[in-house]
C-alpha cells in the first residue's frame, strides 16, 4: 500500500529557513552571481526547453516591467532560488516560444522535481497576492524574512501572517473487493474518483474522513488509515490521503456535492467500466494502491491513459 513519490512534491531544494530572520545573509545570498530568480506570471511560471527556467539577473532586469513580490526558496544544487512575481497584463516581452504555462501542463512537461519547485515558488507567489492587506485592520502589509511572513505595516497592530496551506482529506473507502468512487456534475463524462473534502476547524483528520463519506454518501467508515500526501496547489490545498473500511453499501448522496457515486469491483475498473482521474493525482493513486493489494495485473499494466477513450457500458 506504500505510495512513494507524488507530483508537486520533492523538489529536492534546501529551504534553509534559518536564514529567512538574518537580512544580512539573506541580502549576500540574494547578490551571489550563481542566484537564480523563478518568475511567476499570472499564477503561471516560465518553462524553457522543457525544464523551470531560471533567470540570472541581467534576465530578469529584461523581463520584469516591475516586479513586486520575491520570495527566497532555498538552494537547489547549490544555487540561490527566488520566486519573482511579475506584474502587467500582458507577458512581459522576450519571452521564448514556450513562455509561462500553468502547473497542469508544466506537470506533464517537465521532471517531477522542477514541477514540484515551480508548484512551490507559484504557491509563495500566489499566497503574497492574496494578502496584500492586513486581516485584522486593513493597513497594507509588507513581506518580511525572505518573503514567508507578511507583516502589517500598521506599528501600533503589526499582524504577522504566515503561508497558507487548506489541509483536504482524500479516502478510498473499500468494502471486501469493492470500492467507491464518486462523480460530481463539473467533470468529464464518465470519470469516478475517491471521496475528498477540506478539513473543518475542531475536527481531526480520522473525523474529517468520516464525515465527508458520511456526506458525500451516507456510508459509515471506519478504520481510517493515512496512506500518502500530496500538495494540490489550485491554490493551495495539501490532500492528506487515507484509505477506509466502509461498514455498509447503501449509498445516498445527502449533500449534493457528487451526482453518483458507485461501488466497483477491481474488475470493474480493469474493464474500464469508469474513467479514472489523472495519474498526476493522489486520487489515482490511492486508487492503484488499494487495486494492487491483491496478486494480479498492476493497474498500471492494464492501460496507460485512465482518464479518456470513453467508458464501457455498465
Ligand atoms: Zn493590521
Amino acid at each position: 500500500m506504500t505510495i512513494t513519490r507524488l507530483t508537486f512534491s520533492g523538489a529536492g531544494i534546501e529551504r534553509l529557513a534559518e536564514l529567512r530572520q538574518l537580512p544580512e545573509a539573506l541580502a549576500a545570498v540574494f547578490a551571489e552571481t550563481e542566484t537564480r530568480f523563478l518568475p511567476v506570471w499570472q499564477s503561471r511560471c516560465l518553462v524553457r526547453d522543457g525544464h523551470a527556467a531560471d533567470c540570472g539577473r541581467e534576465e530578469l532586469e529584461l523581463l520584469a516591467t516591475g516586479h513586486e513580490a520575491m520570495v527566497f526558496l532555498g538552494r537547489r544544487g547549490g544555487r540561490a532560488l527566488f520566486a519573482v512575481e511579475l506584474r502587467g497584463e500582458a507577458p512581459p516581452a522576450g519571452l521564448p516560444s514556450s513562455g509561462f504555462l500553468g502547473l497542469r501542463e508544466i506537470a506533464s512537461q517537465v521532471s517531477e522535481d522542477d514541477a514540484a519547485l515551480l508548484a512551490y515558488a507559484r504557491a509563495m507567489i500566489l499566497w503574497q497576492e492574496r494578502h496584500r492587506h492586513c486581516g485584522v485592520c486593513g493597513a497594507p502589509n509588507r513581506a518580511v524574512e525572505g518573503g514567508f511572513v507578511m507583516v502589517c505595516s500598521d506599528p501600533g497592530c503589526a499582524q504577522r501572517c504566515f503561508p497558507r496551506i487548506d489541509p483536504a482529506v482524500i479516502v478510498l473507502v473499500h468494502r471486501g473487493e469493492q470500492c467507491l468512487l464518486g462523480r460530481q456534475a463539473n467533470w468529464p463524462e464518465g470519470r469516478f474518483s475517491t471521496i475528498a473534502g477540506f478539513v473543518e476547524p475542531g475536527e481531526s483528520l480520522e473525523e474529517a474522513v468520516s464525515r465527508e463519506v458520511r456526506e458525500e454518501t451516507n456510508v459509515a467508515v471506519t478504520d481510517a488509515r493515512y496512506v500518502a500526501s500530496q500538495p494540490w496547489p489550485f491554490p493551495s490545498a495539501l490532500m492528506l490521503g487515507f484509505h477506509a473500511t466502509a461498514q455498509g453499501s447503501d449509498i445516498r448522496l445527502n449533500d449534493g456535492e457528487l451526482i453518483e457515486a458507485r461501488w466497483l469491483t477491481r474488475a470493474d475498473i480493469a474493464a474500464r467500466r469508469v474513467l479514472l482521474p489523472p495519474p498526476i493525482s493522489i486520487a489515482f493513486r490511492l486508487i492503484e494502491s488499494w487495486f494492487d493489494q491483491v496478486p494480479g495485473p498492476r493497474l498500471a499494466s492494464l492501460a496507460t491513459d485512465w482518464t479518456s477513450g470513453g467508458p464501457l457500458r455498465v
